[in-house]
């Protein structure tokens, strides 16, 4: 057994599909850009409003990768790569330090709004993490309480041992934490006591579903889901919203703010400050 071939095998046998070649190839680019070229990703911001009054709580950092022949490619294509080889460990820092200095940029200007930032599993099973967020926090002149930082119930609940004491970490910061995609995961509503959370974020498929045939089940799901956050004090934020007959339900089920298409598609920062001027004027 030549095991020394093995790879050379997997790499250009016959049975190399054109899939994996490009997931090869988009990683080796994604290494690269990441060590010498990380202006190549860049950040939109999508509001979170307040469902009641409208205006803006915070907004959510989402990053595009302008590749410089495949043009702009979603999280979608690169995250998940970035998950599966430990880049993710590279990228989130990133991502962090722009949107801590856009956000205190918004904070001289007088705009009181809080950033968001989306972690992976592996950054929240980093214990080197809170410090980092500190240092990074300190860096940007920025406090801790206008950070938010999006996890996910999967990506706490694959090692919860690991997991648990960086959250409260993060929490004893004074960093709220944003429970997202809820409904999707272990969906054990008795363990969100156990997570230091402020925030809950309601699934997009459960908010489309408001409009779908099986709308009773979306709107019971949702009730629930508001119910125990008001028991808990925790914030609920529905997203995917795409409508104005789905935002005033959410608004009646008891949500307590919105993102979606229908408030604002993810803006760059200049789109975003002319938005954010129109909303306020
Ligand atoms: P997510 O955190 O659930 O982000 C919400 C996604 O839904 C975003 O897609 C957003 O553009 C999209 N969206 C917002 N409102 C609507 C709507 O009304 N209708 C529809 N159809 N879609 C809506 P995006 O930007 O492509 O991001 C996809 C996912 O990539 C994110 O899902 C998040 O899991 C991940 N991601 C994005 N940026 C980062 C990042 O900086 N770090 C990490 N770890 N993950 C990220
Ligand atoms: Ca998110
Ligand atoms: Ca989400
Ligand atoms: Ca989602």
């Amino acid at each position: 057994e030549a095991k020394g071939n093995d790879f050379r095998v997997a790499v250009y046998g016959p049975e190399m599909d054109s899939g994996r070649i490009e997931r090869l190839a988009l990683l080796a680019d994604l290494r690269l850009a990441l060590i010498t070229h990380p202006e190549q990703f860049v950040l939109q911001y999508q509001p979170k409003v307040d469902v009641h009054s409208g205006s803006v709580t915070s907004v959510e950092a989402l990053v595009r990768w302008h590749h410089p022949t495949l043009g702009v490619v979603p999280p979608d294509r690169f995250i998940p790569l970035a998950e599966s080889t430990g880049l993710i460990a590279n990228l989130t820092p990133l991502v962090l330090d722009a949107a801590l200095r856009e956000c205190a940029g918004w904070t001289a200007e007088g705009i009181a709004i809080s950033v968001a930032v989306n972690l992976s599993a592996r950054n929240i099973s980093d214990e080197n993490l809170p410090g980092r967020v500190a240092q990074a926090l300190a860096t940007a002149g920025v406090s801790a309480d206008q950070l938010i930082l999006e996890i996910t119930e999967s990506s706490v609940m694959g090692d919860p041992a690991q997991t648990l004491p960086v959250l409260h970490q993060l929490h004893d910061l004074g960093i709220c934490l944003s429970l997202d995609d809820f409904g999707t995961g272990y969906s054990s509503l008795s363990y969100l006591q156990r997570l230091p959370v402020g925030e809950v974020k309601i699934d997009r498929s459960f908010v489309l579903g408001l409009a779908g045939d099986n709308r009773a089940n979306s709107r019971a799901l949702i009730r629930s889901i508001t119910g125990l956050g008001a028991n808990l004090g925790l914030r609920i934020v529905a997203e995917g919203v795409e409508d104005q007959p789905t935002l005033d339900e959410l608004r009646s089920l008891g949500c307590d703010i919105v993102q979606g298409y229908y408030i604002s598609r993810p803006l760059g920062a200049t789109d975003l400050r002319t938005w954010l001027a129109r909303e306020s004027a």
